[in-house]
């Protein structure tokens, strides 16, 4: 067995061949990368495999993610949307990254997997607001309260907004609580996992309503003035 297929069967995934695959390639082309180009902070590779791979299909334990409409909004080098995409092929991801360099190692990284998804270098706020994603995830890209407001509003209604948070995700959960009712949303449960890092979570806010017009904010009003 090799490395990448133990580590992940150590966490209760089981891969096919084109799934270990691209998880291999996956690795390889980071780690190249990740030498000239500072794309993430963990550099050994089973670091990269717990830290980063395993962590990102957590929403996978709860959710079928075919044929979804995916956003994964600030996805440096990937995550969690790659993974996520890799063990789920039929589901339509886009990526928006305000990084150049980690939108060109994305946009690299689709062709060597032979995996197509969209990458686009930007700030997510500047995007058209379009109400038409089944699931948005982010994971470490803001506090929940100005997180929120960047990706709820790009969430279809009935779709979920879907951050990867730590074990201290109560306390933001309650900060941001005006925000995501104002947004259209409501908090719908969440799924704990205990992983190399202590306690991985992702939240399930689910939109009830649709956004009212003029949200996301530019970035420093969202700063400046959470919901
Ligand atoms: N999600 C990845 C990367 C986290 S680092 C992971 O879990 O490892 C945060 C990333 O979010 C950076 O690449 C940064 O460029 C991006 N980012 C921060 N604010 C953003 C915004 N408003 N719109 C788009 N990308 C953003």
């Amino acid at each position: 067995m090799s490395e990448v297929q133990s580590i992940f069967s150590e966490f209760g995934y089981t891969l096919d061949n084109t799934q270990r695959d691209r998880f291999e390639a996956y690795i390889e082309v980071l780690m190249d990368w990740n030498r000239r180009v500072n794309l993430t902070g963990a550099k050994k590779r089973n670091e990269i495999l717990r830290r980063h791979f395993v962590d990102s299909l957590l929403l996978a334990d709860r959710m079928d993610l075919s044929n979804k409409r995916a956003l994964d909004v600030g996805s440096g080098a990937g995550f969690p949307g790659v993974p996520l995409k890799i063990l789920y092929p039929s589901m339509d991801l886009t990526i928006v990254d305000a990084t150049l360099k980690r939108v060109r190692f994305l946009e690299e990284l689709s062709k060597r997997l032979s995996l197509p998804f969209e990458a686009i270098h930007g700030r997510v706020e500047h995007l058209q607001k379009t109400e038409t994603f089944d699931i948005v995830t982010a994971r470490a890209v803001a506090r929940l309260d100005v997180l929120v407001e960047l990706c709820l509003p790009f969430a279809k209604v009935d779709g979920f907004f879907v951050p990867y948070k730590g074990e201290r995700f109560r306390s933001e959960l309650k900060t941001a609580e005006s925000a995501i009712k104002h947004l259209g949303g409501v908090f719908d449960g969440h799924y704990a996992k205990n992983l190399d890092g202590g306690e991985s979570v992702v939240l399930f806010i689910k939109k009830v309503a649709s956004t009212p017009a003029g949200y996301p904010r530019r970035y420093k009003d969202i700063k400046r003035k959470p919901l």
